[in-house]
Parts: structure tokens; sequence; C-alpha cells
């Protein structure tokens, strides 16, 4: 699996996703774009893990998003700040997890909400991490544990 954009986001909720103990990810607006994607904390410069962006729900009045809180995790004070006058939209993520060490990305200035990622990260199908520079499923477990065969 290719990860070729990733979706940047503030602490605590890339924390909060991550443990996926946050499964919205609360936006003033919508999104096209369904699937695996990267996350990445604001100005980290890494992509520290992925998530499956399953839906999008909405447009919702900070009242209405306030029910869900359990959801989003956001201060009701916080979503009415965010929102100003407009609406808000909660982005599904399902399956998120982190890597075990974050890849570093070109970040293009001013790109705020999604960067796309050139090369594409690829996700090793045994272990689920990304195949960022020397992978131990490359190599024999014998090699790994230095006996001999
Ligand atoms: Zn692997």
């Amino acid at each position: 699996m290719e990860i070729d954009q990733t979706l940047l986001i503030k602490e605590p909720g890339i924390g909060l996703i991550c443990v996926r103990e946050k499964t919205w990810e609360i936006r003033r607006r919508d999104t096209k774009v369904c699937g695996w994607i990267g996350l990445t904390a604001s100005a980290s410069g890494t992509v520290s893990g992925v998530a499956n962006l399953k839906d999008v729900h909405g447009p919702y009045s900070t009242a209405d998003l306030s029910a869900h809180e359990d959801l989003h995790r956001v201060p009701s004070e916080w979503l009415q700040d965010y929102a100003g006058d407009g609406e808000l939209y909660a982005w599904e993520m399902s399956g998120a997890r982190a890597f075990d060490e974050p890849v570093p990305y070109e970040h293009p200035q001013g790109a705020v909400i999604w960067v796309r990622l050139e090369p594409p990260i690829e996700l090793c199908a045994g272990c689920g991490e990304p195949r960022h520079g020397i992978h131990l499923c490359d190599f024999p477990t014998s090699v790994i544990l230095g006996v001999d065969e």
C-alpha cells in the first residue's frame, strides 16, 4: 500500500487520533479525499502515522457537534472559536496508528491542510511499517539474529 498524501493536524488531536481515542477530525471544509492517508503533526516535517479517512459527516452546528465530544474530543468553546459563523464537518478516521519511526518529507511552503507525498510512502505488507531506508523484513531472520544457517 502506498500513502500519497498526508493531513496536517494539530496537537493534541493527532496524538488522540493515533491511539484511536478520537475518530472525528473537525474541519471547516468538506473533503472528497477518502482512503488511507498520512498523519502529520503541524510543523513536524514528518509523517507520524496513517489512518483510513472513511467518510465525512455534516455540516454541523457547534451545538450539534458538542453532543459528540466522545468522538472528536474537542471542548465546545474551542469548536465555537474555530467555527466562527460557519458550519463544521467531521472527517471520520478508522484504523489509525503511529509508525515506529516518523518518516521525514519535504514540506512545500504554504501547505496548511494536505501535502502530496512525492515519492509516496510505501507500507510493508508484512509489518505495516514504512519501507524507509533499511527495512528488517527485507532480510532473512538468520541475518537479523546473526546466526549461521
Ligand atoms: Zn516490514
